[in-house]
């Protein structure tokens, strides 16, 4: 049977198509956060005393970025929380999306200072604009912040120096996105966490291009700002029936 979903029209498809080729890869094969590797020289992992807040140590890396940029997932994955803590900034949060490396090791990124409208169990692709910098009266930036597992309690962004000692299961995010390789996410996984059943089975060959993923013998082409299940389009590249 010849199975085709339409689900976007071909110009979005080229819009969506041009703006991801522009954002750049760890690496590793990541996606940058902002969608450059130019981090700039805000408060990164483990900051204290001078440049930081007195008394307090920072739990990740502040990227530099102006109201409005964009910010993407670094990966595949779903939302696993949204705080809303008054600390981001006033009507900012901090996205805790979930991600998975190669070897299976699931972890948390968060996406402090952003205004967004994901939700819980919201799935994310690689390279999505899954928010944009919100204002925040000490400089506008983002906060990215790693910690493997599943550990969404505080503190998330820094934590007092007489601890300096625990970071509290956080990890230096640069190292970890530019050293560690990113996981062929389980879309059964995520579609299971929303409630859908359009489960598509585990990719064989993801490319981490942003954009094409190719599961056994057909090519699911997912978008930016979709929801899988709803917007892709699949067919069979190898023997041209069309069935998955
Ligand atoms: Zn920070």
């Amino acid at each position: 049977m010849h199975r085709l979903l339409l689900c976007l029209t071909a110009a979005v498809i080229l819009a969506i198509a041009t703006s991801v080729y522009a954002i750049a890869n760890t690496p590793t094969g990541f996606v940058y956060p902002t969608g450059t590797a130019a981090l700039g020289g805000y408060a990164g992992w483990l900051a204290h005393e001078d440049g930081y807040f007195p008394g307090l140590y920072h739990l990740g890396k502040d990227i530099d970025a102006n109201e409005g940029d964009p910010v993407y997932a670094i990966d595949d994955g779903d939302v696993y929380a949204v705080n809303n803590s008054s600390a981001w900034g006033q009507g900012n949060v901090a996205l805790l999306v979930r991600h998975k490396l190669s070897d299976g090791t699931v972890f948390l990124t968060i996406y402090g200072h952003i205004v967004s409208s994901l939700s819980d169990g919201d799935n994310v692709v690689a390279g999505e604009a899954i928010g944009v910098i919100g204002h925040y009266v000490n400089g506008d930036h983002l906060h990215f912040g790693i910690r493997p597992g599943t550990n969404t309690s505080a503190p998330l962004g820094r934590n007092g120096m007489g601890e300096y000692d625990d970071p509290k299961g956080f990890v230096d995010p640069v190292d970890w996105i530019t050293t560690r390789n990113p996981g062929t996410t389980l879309f059964s996984d995520v579609v299971t966490r929303n409630g859908g059943t359009a489960a598509v089975g585990t990719p064989n060959a993801n490319s981490h291009s942003g954009l094409i993923y190719a599961y056994g013998t057909y090519v699911r082409q997912d978008f930016v700002g979709g929801t899988f299940g709803h917007c892709c389009i699949m067919y069979d590249p190898r023997n041209g029936d069309g069935n998955p």
